[in-house]
């Protein structure tokens, strides 16, 4: 199954597309990770998209499609795969639909007032892990063991930069997959326990 994950920043995509993948042994592609990747190895895609992040504006999309499209035909994405991040843009989506087939497409859906909020106590660690201050109470990963750090486009200007992009840019593409028949709503409001619930029931309802 190919999914995609919709939702503000800070809706908790990541954190749920992780546990998604996991549970279903497919692959998990976040374009964001990617592309700060990038810019720590300093690679020329890197360089180009460090200017657009810092300022929580998006990458040019020919940029990130054509980082999709190369990852997508990798073996390891033949059985499925979940987008985090991606599409973020209509003209993203389109250029998806012409290289791959969506299955499902996961909504998760939070108020606007708390992802400041979320998103300034979020804590991340090198290994992929994602942590809250709110219920997280060291600085050390209990995964892995490295030191948690803040990405430098959580800090508050920048977040409410990416929030209008957002609502600008990629809300739209609710309407885009609900029209195509696989968008899918989750309430992002409720304990992380219980939104993963209810994804794993909408994906295997799907099944
Ligand atoms: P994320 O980790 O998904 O919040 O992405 C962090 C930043 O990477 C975004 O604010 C954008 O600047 C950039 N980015 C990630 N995915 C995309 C995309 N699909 N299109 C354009 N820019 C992206």
């Amino acid at each position: 199954m190919n999914i995609v994950f919709l939702g503000a920043p800070g809706a908790g995509k990541g954190t749920q597309a992780t546990k998604v993948c996991e549970r279903m042994s497919i692959p998990h592609i976040s374009t964001g990770d990617i592309l700060r990747a990038n810019i720590k190895s300093g690679t020329a895609l890197g360089v180009q998209a460090k200017s657009f992040i810092d300022k929580g504006l998006l990458v040019p999309d020919e940029l990130v499609i054509a980082l999709v499209e190369d990852r997508l035909a990798q073996q390891d994405c033949a059985k499925g795969y979940a987008l985090d991040g991606f599409p973020r843009t209509i003209e993203q989506a389109e250029a998806l639909s012409k290289f791959a087939t969506i299955d499902l497409a996961v909504n998760i859906a939070v108020d606007e007032d708390i992802v400041v909020d979320r998103i300034a106590g979020r804590r991340m660690c090198k290994c992929g892990e994602s942590f809250h201050t709110s219920w997280y109470h060291s600085d050390k990963c209990d995964k892995c063991g490295s030191p948690l750090y803040q990405r430098d486009d959580d800090k508050e200007e920048t977040v409410k930069a990416r929030l209008e992009v957002y609502n600008k840019q990629t809300a739209p593409l609710i309407d885009f997959y609900n029209k195509q028949g696989v968008l899918k709503n989750v309430d992002g409001m409720q304990e992380m326990t219980k939104v993963f619930d209810d994804i794993m029931e909408i994906i295997n309802d799907k099944h």
